[in-house]
């Protein structure tokens, strides 16, 4: 569950109770198979405890709950001040993305080009060595191949922050999940990364 004014999600810790966690706190994100309306999600994070834990969040939520557009029972419950928060987030969003700016986007190397994107399209992320980035696998949701980014956290988790620049690593990843996920780390610790701009 996303909590709009916080910027994270909720999740069940089996130290803490709950526990709330950043997107970029994600490390794999993987679309279950089978469930239609809302489709279902099934996440891997790192935990303030220390640990990973598995939850899971609806595609609404992923998508919509960081720009504030998620509706539905959670805020039903809520106060009437919030809704009216969330009503200007919303209206917020739906400009910017109607002028063309983008809350989400990443690099596509086989493509050669920046695309936008949405949370769902993530599919992999871990801290970079040095933890002052974030690498993403991404699957592109036009020509479906992987690529792998450098950026920064605020790229991943504030809507709208696009970094200017981003590390690219120039490498193609093999389009079944298994064989990505091992390269994946391979090629975020050892790789060269090569910067790229991100204007779409
Ligand atoms: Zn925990
Ligand atoms: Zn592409």
């Amino acid at each position: 569950m996303y909590d709009a004014l916080t910027g994270r999600f909720t999740f069940p810790c089996p130290a803490r109770g709950e526990t709330r966690v950043t997107l970029s706190d994600f490390r794999q994100l993987e679309r279950l198979p089978g469930a239609a309306h809302p489709s279902v999600f099934h996440v891997l994070f790192a935990c303030g405890c220390g640990e990973e834990h598995e939850g899971l969040v609806t595609h609404d939520d992923l998508d919509w709950g960081p720009l504030g557009l998620q509706g539905g029972e959670f805020y039903n419950v809520m106060t009437a001040q919030l809704d009216r928060v969330v009503a200007e987030l919303s209206d917020v969003a739906a400009r910017r993305i109607q002028a063309g700016e983008w809350p989400w986007s990443f690099f596509c190397y086989p493509e050669e080009r920046p695309r936008p994107i949405f949370p769902s399209s993530f599919f992999l992320l871990a801290p970079a060595d040095d933890r002052s980035s974030v690498g993403i696998a991404v699957r592109c949701p036009v020509c479906g191949s992987i690529s792998v980014n450098l950026v920064s956290a605020e790229h991943v988790d504030l809507p709208f922050h696009n970094d200017t620049e981003i590390g690219v690593v120039e490498h193609v990843f093999p389009a079944d999940a298994e064989r990505a996920v091992e390269e994946f780390s391979d090629e975020l610790y050892s790789a060269r990364f090569d910067a790229r701009r991100l204007s779409l």
